[in-house]
């Protein structure tokens, strides 16, 4: 059909218009392409993984140096889209990467901004508290200081995506389920609550329920509860965006990550990985109990002495993990016609951006100008003696053997 929509029958229908599903609509509707955006909840909503009111960004990148091309790139989009929408969605604020000297958030941070000639500072723990009286660092720690780092506001940034796409065509339906997708000689169908709808290109962007919708990725991105707490400042002026940049710690409860007052007034973090309970999507505590409060209190009762006041809100959230903590994005081993992005262990959405235009790359083309050779698929594969001759065999996610009350999500590793 020429010109304008072809009813039920699109370029390429979008699973999941969450953190990277809005961004894939846009960077689509943006090259002329007919899409169809599918959520089941709402636009935006509070059940998924990207709410909040705020994600960190940062440049230096502790969990791989291979990141920041990625992430140039991706500043470089979220000035575009919040310029285009008129609206601010990306906050300055620096960021700070800490622990002990040899730690990897610490020493991560650092090799990454010596490999990428990033401006940064490194600064003792006492010497980050002269600058910054809201952090309470053991003083022998060593904090990597990073002028462009900050945060994002990650509904907004969903909305903007969306109205953007929208304004140039693409059709977005809210509270519709997809049920199944089946691909067909140069296409899929894609089956929903509501309707059915055929595409020649299928992008798959749907968070903590990727598993449950590509067979390809069962028990390599596994969802996991997270708790967040918001309390209010004892010392607001501490804790202002001016004052306070966004952190990630490792200390000796875990690793933390930390925000400055925005958006509800309270000091928001939480603990990666918090109790380490893996969970199915459908089915997640969304409850928050007073071991998760007292858990992260303790935290900041420690660390932040002056953020410690009333609590002003507790929310859970889904990190979708893989073994590594990389990300997943790939197109379809056995169908070219269908990709996939499952970008989360807790650090995709500063990358929704890039994510977007990558996934669009895929669909148009199967291929992208961005190196994302760190997130195929093919990484979790092995060839197995006992596996069929020619296929490839899934590696198990490594058990660990310590006792524990939840089973347990490995923590990033370091790369050097
Ligand atoms: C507590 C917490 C803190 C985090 N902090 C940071 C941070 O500071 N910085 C950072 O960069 N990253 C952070 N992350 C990670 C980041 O938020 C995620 O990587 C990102 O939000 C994932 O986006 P997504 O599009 O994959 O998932 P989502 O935004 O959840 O989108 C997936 C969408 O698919 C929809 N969907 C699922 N199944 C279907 C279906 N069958 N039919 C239709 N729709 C469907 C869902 O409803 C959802 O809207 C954090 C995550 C959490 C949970």
């Amino acid at each position: 059909m020429d010109g304008g929509p072809r009813l039920g029958r699109y370029d390429t229908i979008v699973v999941g218009v969450g953190g990277m599903g809005s961004a894939t609509s846009y960077y689509l509707a943006r090259r002329g392409k007919q899409v169809l955006g599918v959520e089941r909840f709402g636009i935006p909503h509070a059940m998924g993984s990207s709410h909040g009111h705020t994600r960190i960004i940062r440049l230096a990148y502790y969990e791989h140096p291979s990141y920041v091309l990625l992430l140039r790139r991706a500043y470089e989009l979220w000035r575009e889209i919040q310029e285009k929408v008129g609206e601010q969605l990306l906050y300055i604020t620096g960021s700070v990467d800490a622990g002990p000297e040899e730690s990897w958030v610490f020493k991560g941070s650092w090799e990454s901004c010596r490999l990428h000639d990033l401006p940064h500072e490194v600064l003792t723990g006492a010497e980050l508290r002269r600058r910054y009286p809201g952090y309470h660092l053991p003083p022998e720690h060593f904090a990597l200081l990073q002028p462009e780092g900050g945060f994002l506001t990650p509904e907004r940034c969903i909305v903007s995506y969306v109205m953007a796409a929208q304004a140039l065509g693409a059709e977005i339906h809210g509270h519709e389920k997809v049920l199944e997708w089946i691909p067909l000689e140069g296409g899929v169908r894609v089956r929903t609550d509501r309707d059915t709808y055929e595409a020649d290109k299928l992008v798959v962007t749907a968070g903590a329920w990727n598993g449950g919708l590509l067979d390809v990725l069962e028990g390599l991105a596994v969802p996991e509860r997270q708790v967040l707490a918001w309390l209010q400042p004892t010392r607001p002026d501490y804790f202002r965006p001016n004052t306070f940049p966004v952190f990630n710690l490792l200390v000796e409860e875990g690793r933390f990550y930390g925000f400055p007052v925005f958006g509800v007034p309270g000091f928001k973090f939480g603990k990666y990985h918090h109790l380490e309970e893996r969970t199915d999507p459908d089915g997640v505590d969304r409850e928050v109990h007073d071991y998760d409060e007292r858990l992260l209190r303790d935290f900041a009762e420690r660390y932040f002495p002056d953020g410690c006041g009333p609590t002003m809100d507790l929310q859970t959230c889904m990190f979708t993990n893989t073994k590594d903590n990389h990300f997943v994005i790939d197109t379809h081993p056995e169908y070219p016609q269908v990709c996939f992005a499952s970008p989360c262990s807790g650090h995709g959405f500063k990358f929704a951006s890039i994510v977007g235009e990558i996934m669009a790359d895929l669909a148009e083309n199967g291929i992208t100008r961005h190196d994302i050779s760190l997130f195929r698929l093919e990484r979790f594969r092995e060839r197995r003696p006992e596996a069929r001759a020619g296929r490839w065999a899934l590696q198990h996610p490594e058990e660990d053997s310590r006792r524990r009350s939840f089973p347990r999500v490995p923590d990033v590793k370091p790369f050097w």
